[in-house]
């Protein structure tokens, strides 16, 4: 196992507050509609917790109906979902500011799943009809958690519950929420999972989002003091910027949309960017269009390329960790832009938060952009929460994405490999001919690579290296999880460079094409002499770590490089050198004898002794095979703006 898991733990309040008295959600411990102290609530990180959309509500209420009979109670409620590890989507739900249920996507199943927990099933003692199992409390000594129902135990159970299914159980004062599980002997059973005593009563007051908002003013008044007055003193800073011209980048996501409101009080002239990568939901464009107009706004569309289709068959599916197409898509059409209508430079407010992902978890109030020349970059919400975003720009009268209402968490492109899987299946409801065109190409490309058609169905194309969660699903399914390298191929190179707007480094992603007369373990031994290795045979992956940066090279010929801009050239420049002695070698011996640390020893191939070699770099002079490198190479590409080049020739 290569990854290991993290927890994402960006700000340092993994908590919020609820009055009780008003039935709402408190962004801070003081209510502002009755002026009494919200109860803290804890959060489990990142803690970016959000409300809870309309098609959110349909859906937690069409689990609860098939699962306990009763749905009724989550009507007009304000539900809050808190977004936490897992597979896929994993959403802690809060009702009356109590954890009742998790909301998962199971991805084995294609369908979303409701873990009970306690509170919830306090919530639902009197309301359950379905998946209720009733015990006799003295046929459970001792502490219940944890402990199996015997059949001999239950005195009355509602529903046929199946294997990993969640039943409220009742247990004399108790309530609790038991699972069935398989036990040792194949035979399946339910276990106690959790009990309580304290009861739930659900408030009878059902506030308005108005009362929310109200609620919450105060706080939402200085979060926006802080921000616009931070963003006016970036933009009159007496050095240079006061001169340049201001913008906002606006996706047509709420972040952006706070941004993009905060920036209209700091500067009420600034111009509006969005970056049409061909990809977006229609929902967006629209949408994006309709806010500038409705607002008097000077917008620029700045238009990406529509190749996205044909790029794909070079660089195969983008992934997570493979963004290849945030360069040609949006970088790319970003920097010509600005280079064009800037030619000195401008300041762009942005929407980014350090609760977003691991790469945003560290942002700067006011950041130069290396890669887009003379680009500055102010981000006034990078510290505020999903929930704060929100009712901020309600609080403005602006209105959401429609998007949002229909269950996704995050705006973006529509095939997104950054996307949830239960996101994916979203789109195939609200727009069938997106997901199909999709859902084709990628059928097609993992017949191409002999992989499972699992591998497309439970969204595991999105990932080039997969995290423990998705490997050990794969594993037990028998699903392999590396694309088939390029066999047949000619000799050649696709790369796109640059820095990804959507992490924060320079990287270069490509795809190799060399012929493929030794197996990928050959040329993973042979990358230590670029730094140390870590190969994964399982997942045809070699990950090489040097002094320069870091290289990720899978059996399939894609690859990253993450480094400097310079040293990600030169880091290229060896992986592509190594492949091709590794794959070409003639067998001559010139290495062998131009090493001095006899760390090389060639047999049809070469061999390298890692902890004999130095990686002083000698052997690859004089190598005929290496010498193909600069013609695979070329010289394309290499000005700071990212791009996508192609070079071949026949092998
Ligand atoms: S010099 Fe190149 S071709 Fe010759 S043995 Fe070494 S790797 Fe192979
Ligand atoms: S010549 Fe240098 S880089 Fe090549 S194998 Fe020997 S020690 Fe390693
Ligand atoms: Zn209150």
């Amino acid at each position: 196992m290569i990854q290991k898991g993290r927890t994402f733990t960006p700000g340092t309040e993994n908590r919020t507050f609820w009055c009780h008295t008003c039935s709402l959600p408190l962004l801070s411990a003081r209510c502002n509609n009755c002026g009494g102290s919200g109860e803290m609530v804890e959060l489990s990180p990142p803690a970016d917790i959000r409300l809870c959309s309309g098609a959110g509500r349909d859906l937690l209420k069409d689990l609860f109906g098939k699962s306990y009979g009763c749905s009724d109670f989550l009507d007009r409620r304000t539900i809050l979902l808190n977004k936490i590890a897992g597979a896929d989507r994993r959403d802690q739900v809060f009702i009356n500011g109590r954890h009742v249920a998790t909301l998962w996507f199971d991805v084995e199943k294609e369908a979303h799943r409701l873990d009970l927990e306690s509170a919830g099933a306090a919530l639902l003692t009197d309301r359950a009809k379905n998946n209720v199992v009733v015990c006799n409390p003295a046929a459970l000594k001792g502490h219940f958690k944890g402990k199996w129902l015997d059949k001999s135990a239950i005195l009355d159970q509602t529903g046929n519950p199946e294997e990993s299914d969640c039943v409220l159980l009742k247990i004399g004062k108790f309530v609790g929420v038991g699972v069935v599980r398989k036990k040792g002997d194949g035979s399946t059973a339910i276990r106690v999972r959790d009990v309580t005593k304290e009861p739930f009563e659900l408030s009878s007051k059902i506030p308005t989002i108005e009362d929310v908002i109200k609620a919450n003013e105060p706080h939402l008044k200085r979060l926006e003091k802080t921000a616009v007055r931070e963003l006016r003193e970036a933009i009159s800073h007496p050095r240079s910027q006061s001169e340049l011209p201001v913008n906002v980048s606006f996706s047509g996501g709420k972040d952006s949309l706070a941004a993009l409101s905060l920036c209209l009080k700091a500067k009420p002239d600034a111009e509006v960017l969005f970056i049409d990568t061909k990809l977006e939901f229609p929902e967006t464009v629209e949408y994006v269009k309709n806010i500038c107009t409705s607002e008097g706004l000077k917008l620029h569309v700045i238009e990406g390329e529509d190749k996205f289709f044909d790029q794909v068959e070079s660089f195969g599916p983008p992934a997570k960790d493979y963004r290849w197409c945030c360069k040609t898509n949006k970088l790319g059409p970003l920097t010509a832009f600005v280079q064009k209508q800037y030619p000195k430079g401008c300041l762009t407010v942005e929407g980014r938060r350090i609760y977003e992902s691991f790469s945003r978890s560290k942002i700067g109030a006011v950041e130069s952009n290396p890669y887009v020349p003379g680009q500055i970059t102010l981000c006034p919400i990078r510290n505020w929460k999903a929930l704060e975003v929100v009712l901020y720009t309600m609080w403005k009268g602006l209105p959401q994405n429609p998007l949002y209402e229909k269950d996704y968490e995050r705006i973006g492109c529509w095939l997104c490999p950054a996307s949830l899987q239960s996101e994916f299946e979203n789109t195939r409801s609200i727009h069938p001919e997106l997901h199909f065109r999709w859902a084709s190409y990628l059928r097609g490309w993992a017949k191409a690579n002999e992989l499972d058609s699992r591998y497309v169905d439970w969204g595991f194309w999105r990932w080039r290296r997969h995290p423990p969660k998705v490997v050990e699903i794969a594993k037990a399914r028998g699903i392999a999880l590396n694309p088939l390298p390029l066999k047949g191929k000619k000799t050649g190179l696709d790369v796109v460079r640059g820095r990804s707007p959507c992490g924060l480094k320079y990287s270069i992603e490509g795809s190799l094409a060399v012929p493929q007369n030794y197996p990928f373990s050959a040329v993973a031994n042979a990358l230590c002499m670029i730094g140390r290795v870590k190969y994964s045979e399982d997942l045809g992956v070699a990950m090489v770590e040097s002094k320069e940066g870091n290289v990720t090279l899978f059996a399939n010929g894609h690859f990253m490089v993450v480094a400097e801009k310079e040293d990600a050239e030169v880091l290229l420049r060896k992986v592509v050198e190594t492949a091709l002695r590794v794959q070409m070698c003639t067998g001559c011996k010139i290495c062998e004898k131009r090493c001095r640390q006899r760390a090389i020893k060639v047999k049809d191939t070469i061999y390298i002794d890692e902890e004999r070699c130095c990686r002083c770099g000698r052997c690859v002079k004089g190598c005929i095979a290496a010498a193909e490198a600069p013609m695979i190479l070329g010289n394309k590409g290499r000005s700071s703006r990212p791009s996508a080049v192609k070079s071949s020739r026949s092998a």
